[in-house]
């Protein structure tokens, strides 16, 4: 099965749908913080402005009141920076697909952009409402998706609105593609070695990818809170730290399993352990079999970075996905930084999936040195997950 794409669709002076993720974080003023995913978007609506097309765009910003047209979920400042990015007019309709919206984007010239309402503004988008989906693509002559971010949900957008599209009329975007097939190289035909360094909260949010992921990768290097459901099933003390006692049978299965097909299988051997969940807590080095009683790890500690950067040394392809620690707090973020700049310096291909980790390798500046930092974090990992997304199966072929 192949992705169709943008290129090889015709959409020369077509009228064109583009769905797009500008959901992009704010300040409390309703200042863009991070313009990333806007940018990311450029590239295909550029192409569209090549091709001549007349340019439809459509995103969700938030979680607004579905019906309710509220002033601080409109995407008036999506398209003040879509204009100062593209230096090209960008108009905003006053709804998605009411009478303003329609007679704009009927009127809509070659090399126009119109930008549509928050499409949470009505509650068909996300009710993968048939009709709304209808309405949608009333608009256009050709529907292209762009917004990996959201593939994973099956909304009137990205989901109904392919149906009323031949295979000749739908495609995906430059960045979908771009993500499809960076997770497709890293899933069927990794460089070896390939290593996988799994992080973040808990174990039941990475599962099902830590399961899909044990035949394919060479080795796991684990962090996080996860870690700590697997130190318990290993019969360690972990004191108060996360841990989700149910999973410690998964967690056993998992780790035999990685026995079983030679994957190699790293757990933290020293953890930061914490008094209490706060940046300001009594904090101390401990090895991961010695965590006080009533002390929670919150981070890897040094040995532990070192034997990662050891494991890290020969790999050619890592994929990162999840924090070794808390790394919202700054004492319990080293563990997470070191990590970082690890996989950043090696010569291998990297792949960091979505949300948190985007989040702390572009804080610590380090984004330019990724082979590739995925846009979406529920999108990124339901493919971790061996999962075909409701937004990108219609568009195969
Ligand atoms: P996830 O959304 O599952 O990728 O988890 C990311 C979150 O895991 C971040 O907000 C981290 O603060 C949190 N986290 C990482 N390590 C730990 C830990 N040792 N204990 C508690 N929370 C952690």
């Amino acid at each position: 099965m192949k992705l169709l794409s943008i290129k090889e669709c015709d959409i020369f002076q077509k009228k064109v749908f583009i769905r797009c993720d500008f959901n992009v974080p704010t300040d409390d003023f309703g200042n863009i913080t991070d313009d990333r995913r806007i940018r990311s978007a450029l590239a295909t609506i550029k192409y569209c402005l090549d091709q001549k097309c007349a340019i439809i765009l459509a995103s969700h910003f938030g979680r607004p009141k579905a019906g309710v047209f509220s002033e601080e979920d409109s995407l008036a400042h999506v398209a003040r920076r879509l204009h100062q990015l593209l230096k090209v007019d960008v108009i905003l309709a006053s709804d998605v697909v009411g009478e303003d919206a329609k007679t704009r984007a009927a009127n809509l010239a070659d090399g126009e952009i119109l930008l549509l309402e928050n499409l949470r503004f009505e509650a068909g988008e996300t009710k993968n409402d048939p009709a709304f989906s209808a309405q949608l693509a009333a608009l256009a002559e050709v529907y292209i998706n762009d917004a990996f971010g959201v593939s994973h949900r099956a909304h009137a957008s990205v989901a109904g609105i392919t149906e009323h599209f031949d295979t000749a009329h739908k495609a995906a975007g430059f960045l979908l593609l771009k993500e499809i097939e960076f997770f497709d190289i890293l899933l069927d035909n990794p460089v070896r070695p390939f290593v996988a360094i799994i992080g973040g909260s808990k174990v039941s949010g990475k599962l099902e990818a830590l399961i899909n992921l044990l035949p394919k990768v060479d080795k796991v290097l684990i962090g996080g809170g996860m870690a700590f459901t697997f130190l318990k099933a290993m019969g360690y003390d972990i004191g108060n730290s996360l841990v989700e006692d149910d999973l410690i049978p998964e967690a056993i299965k998992i780790m035999e399993e990685a026995k079983e097909l030679g994957v190699k299988f790293y757990l933290p051997v020293d953890v930061v352990a914490a008094e209490t969940f706060a940046p300001d807590a009594m904090s101390r080095l401990v090895s991961a079999q010695e965590i006080p009683h009533s002390w929670m790890g919150l981070d890897i500690g040094p040995a532990t970075v070192r034997l990662y950067r050891q494991v890290l040394a020969d790999v050619q392809t890592i994929l990162w996905n999840g924090p070794m620690g808390v790394y919202e707090m700054e004492r319990f973020a080293r563990g997470s930084n070191k990590i970082a700049h690890f996989v950043a310096d090696s010569y291998a291909t990297t792949v960091v999936g979505g949300g948190d980790t985007a989040d702390l390798v572009q804080r610590i500046g380090l984004d330019e040195e990724m082979s590739f930092i995925s846009t979406g974090g529920g999108a990124s990992l339901e493919l971790l997950e061996g999962k075909v997304l409701p937004g990108v199966k219609p568009l195969m072929v």
